[in-house]
């Protein structure tokens, strides 16, 4: 079933993730895939493989168990700190996770063992953006109690930032960064391998060369994904945007007023909706709701449409000030915010269709 669908350059990804490897390549950073912005779809996954990037990363455990139940066997890294009651799953599917409890660890030391594994961690330090991740000096205890865990290696600290308090990383914080992997190599002799510096709002530190020394590792989505930074609110120049792109069917097309007719009460969601009166307009409808995407996170292509708003199923726009003359049965193009390709990735309802060039 096609009608309104999802289309992904799977070309345009394979070249972002191309010159994201090589800017960082440069500088001594070793970049992870992260496939949670696209549900871990399976041909996008080799796209980024083909632009050269074998280490992946997510925060579902259903998605890299997907990705394991059809043979995929590089490197995996859990985002999310692991569920406890999951850590027999989390040994299973993922190769390395993100860590802040000893209590998780622990979990996942007695499950390494049982299945004769042995399973990488990578201690989350808080530096500010106040999502997951242990104060420093409790970073540095805590690894200091974690190396001595069978069945688990702490192989690196990482931090996260620019997701939930929108702190953007710099040479200062992340140098702190810096200083606790060093401290935790003084205090437990363990080599470190890596220090993991964040996601796409780090990747501007690399490019400007302001990267601090020993940070090796970023983790990273967006950028890859849609060429765009949201935490700094820009497009990153030298990456490729629009590779998905929303195409939906239009099903409805007439002439009717602006404000709607008669007493207001509440919409479909419990708001109280406000209009105002800009005459007769004339108005389209496309297959695709807020069941799929919230319509303000979508842009149409043409710019003489404009989003008007959406219920569940049905998604309202102006299209009175196009210079197109769409029919019932076009497609109608948007652009995609990072929430917008999200949700759309993950809805069953939105037809995916990968096109090669
Ligand atoms: C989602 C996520 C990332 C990737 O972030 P982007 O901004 O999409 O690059 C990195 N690290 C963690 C822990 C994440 O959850």
């Amino acid at each position: 079933m096609e009608g309104t669908y999802l289309e992904v350059r799977l070309r345009k990804i394979a070249e972002n993730a191309s010159r994201i490897r090589e800017a960082c390549g440069r500088r001594g950073v070793d970049v992870l895939a992260v496939t949670k912005g696209f549900a871990a779809i399976p041909e996008i996954v080799r796209a980024i493989e083909e632009g050269g990037i074998r280490r992946f990363a997510d925060s579902r455990l259903m998605n890299i168990k997907a990705l394991r139940d059809q043979g995929f066997s590089n490197e995996i890294t859990l985002l999310r700190i692991p569920m406890i009651s999951l850590a027999a799953q989390t040994v299973r599917y993922a190769d390395v996770s993100l860590n802040s409890e000893y209590a998780a660890m622990e979990a996942l030391s007695e499950a390494a063992r049982a299945a004769g594994k042995v399973h990488q961690v990578v201690m989350m330090v808080e530096l500010g953006d106040l999502r997951e991740g242990m104060l420093p000096l409790e970073a540095v205890y805590t690894c200091k109690k974690a190396a001595k865990l069978p069945g688990i290696r702490v192989v690196g600290v990482g931090t996260n930032m620019g997701c939930y308090g929108g702190i953007l990383p710099t040479q200062d914080n992340l140098s702190v960064l810096r200083l606790v992997a060093q401290a935790v190599r003084e205090e437990t002799g363990l080599a470190l391998p890596v220090v993991s510096g964040g996601g796409t709002s780090s990747l501007k530190l690399v490019y400007d060369g302001t990267m601090p020394e020993g940070i090796n590792q970023l983790r990273i989505g967006e950028g890859l994904l849609l060429g765009t930074d949201t935490t700094r609110g820009d497009v990153i120049p030298w990456l490729e945007q629009n590779a998905f792109t929303l195409r939906a069917e239009i099903v409805e097309i007439k002439d009717k007023p602006s404000r709607p007719i008669g007493e207001i009460g509440r919409d479909a969601f419990g708001n109280i909706p406000e209009f105002a009166d800009e005459g007769i307009m004339r108005r389209a409808i496309v297959a695709v709701g807020k069941q799929d995407v919230q319509p303000a996170e979508i842009t149409p292509v043409d710019p003489g449409i404009r989003v008007l708003g959406a219920s569940s199923d049905h998604t309202i726009l102006n299209i009175g000030n196009s210079e197109q003359h769409y029919r019932v049965g076009d497609r109608i193009s948007f652009r995609l915010s990072y929430a917008a390709m999200l949700t759309l990735c993950t809805s069953g309802y939105i037809a995916k269709k990968m096109v090669r060039e």
